[in-house]
Protein backbone atom coordinates (compact mmCIF):
# COMPACT_ATOMS: atom_id res chain seq x y z
CA UNK A 1 0.00 0.00 0.00
CA UNK A 2 1.50 3.17 -1.28
CA UNK A 3 0.11 6.68 -0.41
CA UNK A 4 -0.19 9.48 -2.72
CA UNK A 5 3.13 10.67 -1.67
CA UNK A 6 4.99 7.20 -2.59
CA UNK A 7 5.30 6.37 0.99
CA UNK A 8 4.65 2.80 2.10
CA UNK A 9 2.27 1.67 4.74
CA UNK A 10 4.22 -0.72 6.40
CA UNK A 11 3.48 -0.40 10.28
CA UNK A 12 -0.40 -0.27 11.65
CA UNK A 13 -0.63 1.45 15.17
CA UNK A 14 -3.45 -0.28 16.90
CA UNK A 15 -5.61 1.34 19.80
CA UNK A 16 -6.83 -1.46 21.68
CA UNK A 17 -8.93 0.49 24.20
CA UNK A 18 -8.94 3.86 24.95
CA UNK A 19 -9.00 3.14 28.76
CA UNK A 20 -6.38 3.53 31.07
CA UNK A 21 -5.30 3.61 34.76
CA UNK A 22 -3.61 6.88 34.54
CA UNK A 23 -4.47 10.06 34.28
CA UNK A 24 -1.44 12.02 32.46
CA UNK A 25 -2.22 15.25 32.43
CA UNK A 26 -1.25 16.76 28.48
CA UNK A 27 -3.06 12.78 27.24
CA UNK A 28 -6.58 12.40 28.79
CA UNK A 29 -8.30 14.52 31.29
CA UNK A 30 -8.84 14.13 35.07
CA UNK A 31 -12.30 13.87 35.56
CA UNK A 32 -15.52 14.08 33.12
CA UNK A 33 -13.73 11.31 30.75
CA UNK A 34 -16.56 9.66 28.97
CA UNK A 35 -15.49 6.49 27.38
CA UNK A 36 -17.24 4.80 24.75
CA UNK A 37 -19.63 1.54 24.83
CA UNK A 38 -18.55 -1.78 24.99
CA UNK A 39 -20.27 -2.65 21.64
CA UNK A 40 -18.77 0.29 19.72
CA UNK A 41 -15.39 -0.78 20.18
CA UNK A 42 -13.78 -2.88 17.96
CA UNK A 43 -13.72 -7.14 18.83
CA UNK A 44 -10.35 -8.34 18.92
CA UNK A 45 -11.25 -10.89 15.99
CA UNK A 46 -12.58 -7.78 13.93
CA UNK A 47 -8.85 -6.70 14.63
CA UNK A 48 -7.25 -9.95 13.81
CA UNK A 49 -9.38 -10.00 10.36
CA UNK A 50 -8.52 -6.77 9.54
CA UNK A 51 -4.69 -7.12 10.32
CA UNK A 52 -4.40 -10.25 8.23
CA UNK A 53 -6.00 -8.06 5.27
CA UNK A 54 -3.35 -5.71 5.95
CA UNK A 55 -0.80 -7.90 6.09
CA UNK A 56 -1.16 -9.66 2.65
CA UNK A 57 -0.83 -5.88 1.78
CA UNK A 58 2.58 -5.00 2.96
CA UNK A 59 1.85 -4.16 6.52
CA UNK A 60 5.02 -5.99 8.63
CA UNK A 61 4.76 -4.64 12.07
CA UNK A 62 2.09 -4.29 14.70
CA UNK A 63 2.38 -1.93 17.67
CA UNK A 64 -0.27 -2.16 20.25
CA UNK A 65 -1.38 1.25 22.37
CA UNK A 66 -4.19 2.76 23.78
CA UNK A 67 -5.59 3.97 25.97
CA UNK A 68 -2.94 1.52 28.18
CA UNK A 69 -3.71 -1.59 26.62
CA UNK A 70 -2.96 -3.74 29.77
CA UNK A 71 -6.14 -3.29 30.84
CA UNK A 72 -8.27 -4.54 28.09
CA UNK A 73 -9.17 -8.40 29.40
CA UNK A 74 -7.25 -11.17 26.78
CA UNK A 75 -4.90 -8.94 25.34
CA UNK A 76 -2.12 -12.00 26.04
CA UNK A 77 -4.74 -14.08 23.68
CA UNK A 78 -5.11 -11.16 20.74
CA UNK A 79 -0.96 -10.88 21.06
CA UNK A 80 -1.23 -15.15 20.51
CA UNK A 81 -3.45 -14.46 17.52
CA UNK A 82 -1.62 -11.44 16.22
CA UNK A 83 1.67 -13.48 16.46
CA UNK A 84 0.40 -16.23 14.00
CA UNK A 85 -0.59 -13.78 11.41
CA UNK A 86 1.40 -14.14 8.29
CA UNK A 87 3.43 -11.23 7.04
CA UNK A 88 3.44 -9.60 10.44
CA UNK A 89 7.92 -9.86 11.18
CA UNK A 90 7.61 -7.26 14.83
CA UNK A 91 4.81 -7.15 17.18
CA UNK A 92 5.50 -4.01 19.62
CA UNK A 93 3.40 -3.16 22.91
CA UNK A 94 3.44 0.52 24.01
CA UNK A 95 2.73 1.15 27.51
CA UNK A 96 2.55 2.78 31.25
CA UNK A 97 4.16 -0.27 32.24
CA UNK A 98 2.11 -0.42 35.63
CA UNK A 99 0.33 -3.71 34.71
CA UNK A 100 2.78 -5.05 32.43
CA UNK A 101 5.16 -6.03 35.61
CA UNK A 102 3.13 -8.93 35.80
CA UNK A 103 2.45 -9.94 32.45
CA UNK A 104 5.58 -9.99 30.79
CA UNK A 105 6.25 -13.25 30.85
CA UNK A 106 2.76 -14.80 29.62
CA UNK A 107 3.11 -11.79 27.02
CA UNK A 108 6.36 -12.98 26.15
CA UNK A 109 5.34 -16.53 25.45
CA UNK A 110 2.42 -15.15 23.42
CA UNK A 111 4.84 -13.59 20.89
CA UNK A 112 5.53 -10.39 22.42
CA UNK A 113 8.99 -9.33 21.70
CA UNK A 114 9.30 -5.52 22.16
CA UNK A 115 8.05 -3.24 24.39
CA UNK A 116 8.20 0.88 25.31
CA UNK A 117 7.23 1.93 28.75
CA UNK A 118 6.70 5.31 29.79
CA UNK A 119 8.31 7.36 31.87
CA UNK A 120 8.10 10.91 32.32
CA UNK A 121 9.87 10.88 35.39
CA UNK A 122 11.51 8.86 38.05
CA UNK A 123 10.16 11.18 41.37
CA UNK A 124 7.41 9.81 42.34
CA UNK A 125 6.01 13.25 43.70
CA UNK A 126 6.43 14.70 39.75
CA UNK A 127 5.15 10.79 38.67
CA UNK A 128 1.75 12.02 40.29
CA UNK A 129 1.66 15.06 39.34
CA UNK A 130 1.57 14.06 35.88
CA UNK A 131 -0.26 10.83 36.33
CA UNK A 132 -2.16 11.08 39.01
CA UNK A 133 -0.88 8.10 40.94
CA UNK A 134 2.52 6.95 42.57
CA UNK A 135 3.87 4.62 39.84
CA UNK A 136 7.51 5.84 39.07
CA UNK A 137 9.08 2.84 40.87
CA UNK A 138 6.46 0.49 39.23
CA UNK A 139 7.28 1.53 35.88
CA UNK A 140 11.22 1.37 36.59
CA UNK A 141 10.19 -2.37 37.94
CA UNK A 142 8.90 -2.81 34.19
CA UNK A 143 11.93 -1.99 32.71
CA UNK A 144 14.10 -4.03 34.36
CA UNK A 145 11.28 -6.89 34.28
CA UNK A 146 11.48 -6.42 30.50
CA UNK A 147 15.04 -6.79 30.19
CA UNK A 148 15.58 -9.66 32.28
CA UNK A 149 12.35 -11.07 30.15
CA UNK A 150 14.09 -10.57 26.92
CA UNK A 151 12.47 -7.66 25.35
CA UNK A 152 13.84 -5.11 23.25
CA UNK A 153 13.19 -2.25 25.62
CA UNK A 154 12.90 1.27 24.49
CA UNK A 155 11.37 4.10 27.72
CA UNK A 156 9.18 6.72 26.51
CA UNK A 157 9.49 10.16 28.11
CA UNK A 158 7.70 13.59 27.02
CA UNK A 159 9.44 16.45 28.51
CA UNK A 160 7.17 19.48 29.08
CA UNK A 161 8.19 23.11 30.71
CA UNK A 162 7.84 23.46 34.62
CA UNK A 163 6.93 19.91 35.31
CA UNK A 164 9.75 17.09 34.58
CA UNK A 165 11.96 19.41 32.81
CA UNK A 166 14.69 19.32 34.87
CA UNK A 167 14.39 15.61 35.88
CA UNK A 168 15.15 14.27 32.85
CA UNK A 169 18.22 13.66 33.04
CA UNK A 170 17.57 10.80 35.88
CA UNK A 171 15.06 9.46 32.67
CA UNK A 172 18.33 9.38 30.57
CA UNK A 173 20.23 7.58 33.29
CA UNK A 174 18.32 4.63 33.05
CA UNK A 175 20.24 4.04 29.71
CA UNK A 176 23.49 4.24 31.77
CA UNK A 177 23.59 0.59 32.92
CA UNK A 178 20.85 -1.10 31.25
CA UNK A 179 20.62 -2.06 27.16
CA UNK A 180 17.66 0.03 26.68
CA UNK A 181 16.74 3.59 24.31
CA UNK A 182 15.49 6.14 26.38
CA UNK A 183 13.72 8.24 23.71
CA UNK A 184 12.34 12.17 24.43
CA UNK A 185 9.41 12.98 22.53
CA UNK A 186 8.22 16.54 21.68
CA UNK A 187 4.60 17.13 22.99
CA UNK A 188 2.47 17.28 20.33
CA UNK A 189 -0.41 20.07 21.12
CA UNK A 190 -3.13 17.23 20.62
CA UNK A 191 -6.30 17.35 23.07
CA UNK A 192 -4.78 18.10 26.43
CA UNK A 193 -1.47 18.39 24.89
CA UNK A 194 -2.72 21.38 23.76
CA UNK A 195 -2.40 23.30 27.34
CA UNK A 196 0.97 22.38 28.05
CA UNK A 197 4.29 23.65 26.91
CA UNK A 198 6.90 21.24 25.56
CA UNK A 199 10.35 20.90 25.45
CA UNK A 200 12.28 21.39 22.48
CA UNK A 201 14.70 18.75 21.11
CA UNK A 202 17.66 20.65 21.07
CA UNK A 203 16.50 21.91 24.87
CA UNK A 204 16.70 18.22 25.98
CA UNK A 205 20.33 17.97 24.20
CA UNK A 206 21.79 20.54 26.52
CA UNK A 207 19.88 19.71 29.41
CA UNK A 208 21.06 16.52 29.27
CA UNK A 209 24.45 17.71 28.31
CA UNK A 210 24.70 19.62 31.30
CA UNK A 211 24.02 16.91 33.21
CA UNK A 212 25.59 13.77 32.14
CA UNK A 213 28.66 15.48 29.62
CA UNK A 214 29.44 15.34 25.97
CA UNK A 215 27.49 12.30 23.75
CA UNK A 216 28.54 10.62 20.39
CA UNK A 217 25.54 11.10 17.73
CA UNK A 218 24.98 7.33 16.81
CA UNK A 219 24.74 6.29 13.37
CA UNK A 220 22.52 8.54 10.84
CA UNK A 221 18.93 6.71 10.86
CA UNK A 222 19.16 8.03 7.32
CA UNK A 223 21.62 5.34 6.33
CA UNK A 224 20.69 2.70 8.06
CA UNK A 225 17.20 2.98 6.57
CA UNK A 226 18.89 3.34 3.47
CA UNK A 227 20.46 -0.26 4.35
CA UNK A 228 17.30 -1.95 3.82
CA UNK A 229 13.56 -2.03 5.55
CA UNK A 230 13.55 0.12 8.34
CA UNK A 231 10.63 -0.38 11.06
CA UNK A 232 11.92 1.25 14.01
CA UNK A 233 10.54 4.45 13.89
CA UNK A 234 11.79 7.87 13.93
CA UNK A 235 13.67 8.77 17.15
CA UNK A 236 17.70 10.06 16.68
CA UNK A 237 19.84 8.11 18.80
CA UNK A 238 22.96 9.39 20.54
CA UNK A 239 25.05 7.83 23.18
CA UNK A 240 26.78 8.98 26.72
CA UNK A 241 30.16 8.10 27.62
CA UNK A 242 30.13 4.62 29.50
CA UNK A 243 26.37 4.20 28.65
CA UNK A 244 25.21 0.91 27.57
CA UNK A 245 21.92 2.42 25.89
CA UNK A 246 21.21 5.23 23.96
CA UNK A 247 19.13 8.39 24.58
CA UNK A 248 16.42 9.15 21.26
CA UNK A 249 14.98 12.47 20.11
CA UNK A 250 11.59 12.41 18.26
CA UNK A 251 11.12 15.82 17.21
CA UNK A 252 7.69 15.70 15.21
CA UNK A 253 7.81 19.63 15.99
CA UNK A 254 11.22 20.96 15.20
CA UNK A 255 11.99 18.27 12.78
CA UNK A 256 9.21 17.14 11.01
CA UNK A 257 9.60 13.89 9.55
CA UNK A 258 6.40 13.04 8.22
CA UNK A 259 8.21 12.67 4.72
CA UNK A 260 9.37 8.98 5.97
CA UNK A 261 6.08 7.94 7.37
CA UNK A 262 5.29 4.66 6.99
CA UNK A 263 2.15 4.04 9.33
CA UNK A 264 -1.58 3.19 9.66
CA UNK A 265 -3.33 4.00 13.21
CA UNK A 266 -6.51 1.66 14.17
CA UNK A 267 -8.90 3.87 16.80
CA UNK A 268 -10.20 1.60 19.33
CA UNK A 269 -13.85 2.43 17.65
CA UNK A 270 -12.35 1.21 14.44
CA UNK A 271 -11.48 4.20 12.43
CA UNK A 272 -8.31 4.02 9.84
CA UNK A 273 -6.43 7.14 10.59
CA UNK A 274 -3.58 7.92 7.47
CA UNK A 275 -2.22 10.43 10.57
CA UNK A 276 -2.12 10.94 13.98
CA UNK A 277 -3.65 14.74 13.08
CA UNK A 278 -5.39 14.89 10.16
CA UNK A 279 -9.04 14.31 10.11
CA UNK A 280 -8.92 12.02 7.40
CA UNK A 281 -10.03 8.43 8.42
CA UNK A 282 -12.32 5.29 7.39
CA UNK A 283 -14.76 3.77 9.42
CA UNK A 284 -13.44 -0.11 9.17
CA UNK A 285 -15.72 -1.32 12.21
CA UNK A 286 -18.89 -0.76 10.39
CA UNK A 287 -17.45 -2.37 7.03
CA UNK A 288 -16.18 -5.39 9.24
CA UNK A 289 -19.79 -5.43 10.71
CA UNK A 290 -21.11 -5.79 7.22
CA UNK A 291 -21.04 -7.44 4.11
CA UNK A 292 -18.08 -6.29 2.81
CA UNK A 293 -15.78 -8.41 1.41
CA UNK A 294 -12.13 -8.20 2.60
CA UNK A 295 -11.26 -6.77 -1.26
CA UNK A 296 -13.60 -4.13 -0.02
CA UNK A 297 -12.12 -3.39 3.08
CA UNK A 298 -8.52 -3.21 2.27
CA UNK A 299 -9.70 -1.09 -1.15
CA UNK A 300 -11.45 1.38 1.85
CA UNK A 301 -8.18 1.33 3.26
CA UNK A 302 -6.24 2.24 0.57
CA UNK A 303 -8.27 5.18 -0.61
CA UNK A 304 -8.07 6.94 3.04
CA UNK A 305 -4.17 5.96 2.16
CA UNK A 306 -4.07 7.88 -1.24
CA UNK A 307 -5.59 11.03 1.00
CA UNK A 308 -2.87 10.76 3.41
CA UNK A 309 -1.15 14.68 3.74
CA UNK A 310 2.06 15.22 2.54
CA UNK A 311 2.93 16.62 6.30
CA UNK A 312 1.10 17.22 9.60
CA UNK A 313 0.02 20.82 10.44
CA UNK A 314 1.43 21.14 13.95
CA UNK A 315 2.44 24.69 14.58
CA UNK A 316 0.44 25.92 12.36
CA UNK A 317 -1.76 29.37 12.92
CA UNK A 318 -5.03 27.51 11.84
CA UNK A 319 -5.39 24.26 13.89
CA UNK A 320 -5.73 21.26 12.55
CA UNK A 321 -9.02 19.13 12.52
CA UNK A 322 -8.11 16.21 14.57
CA UNK A 323 -10.36 16.69 18.01
CA UNK A 324 -9.86 13.67 19.75
CA UNK A 325 -7.37 12.86 22.50
CA UNK A 326 -4.50 11.18 22.63
CA UNK A 327 -5.81 7.87 24.35
CA UNK A 328 -8.85 7.85 21.87
CA UNK A 329 -6.41 7.99 18.65
CA UNK A 330 -3.42 5.86 20.39
CA UNK A 331 -0.56 7.84 20.78
N1 LIG B 1 -0.79 4.10 27.90
C1 LIG B 1 0.33 3.77 27.12
C2 LIG B 1 1.53 4.60 27.51
O1 LIG B 1 1.38 5.56 28.23
O2 LIG B 1 2.61 4.25 27.04
C3 LIG B 1 0.09 3.83 25.63
C4 LIG B 1 -0.69 5.01 25.12
S1 LIG B 1 0.09 6.61 25.32
C5 LIG B 1 -1.07 7.66 24.53
C6 LIG B 1 1.46 6.44 24.20
C7 LIG B 1 2.52 7.51 24.32
O3 LIG B 1 1.98 8.74 23.86
C8 LIG B 1 3.02 7.77 25.72
O4 LIG B 1 4.43 7.64 25.73
C9 LIG B 1 2.62 9.19 26.02
O5 LIG B 1 3.56 9.84 26.84
C10 LIG B 1 2.57 9.77 24.61
N2 LIG B 1 1.74 10.96 24.49
C11 LIG B 1 0.49 11.17 24.93
N3 LIG B 1 0.07 12.41 24.60
C12 LIG B 1 1.08 12.99 23.93
C13 LIG B 1 1.27 14.26 23.31
N4 LIG B 1 0.32 15.19 23.32
N5 LIG B 1 2.45 14.51 22.68
C14 LIG B 1 3.44 13.57 22.65
N6 LIG B 1 3.31 12.34 23.20
C15 LIG B 1 2.15 12.07 23.84
FE1 LIG C 1 -2.82 6.60 29.99
FE2 LIG C 1 -0.71 6.43 28.38
FE3 LIG C 1 -2.40 8.51 28.20
FE4 LIG C 1 -0.86 8.30 30.34
S1 LIG C 1 -0.16 8.59 28.22
S2 LIG C 1 -3.09 8.75 30.33
S3 LIG C 1 -0.71 6.13 30.61
S4 LIG C 1 -2.87 6.44 27.74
Amino acid sequence: MIDGFGRKAEYLRISVTDRCNLRCQYCMPDKGVTFRHHEEMLRYEEMLRLVRILAKAGVKKVRLTGGEPTVRRDLVWFVRQLSEVEGIEQLALTTNGLKFCEMAEELYDAGLRAVNISLDTLNEEVYRQITGHYGAKKAVDAVNIALRTGYRVKVNCVPIKNVNARYLPEVAYLARDRAVDVRFIELMPIGCGQSFEGVSTEDVKLILKNALGDFREEADYFSERQAGPDLSGPAKYVRFKDFEGRCGFISPMSDCFCDRCNRLRLTADGYIKPCLYSAEKVNVCSLLRSEASDEDILEAVSSVLRNKNQRHSFGEAVPGPERRRMNEIGG
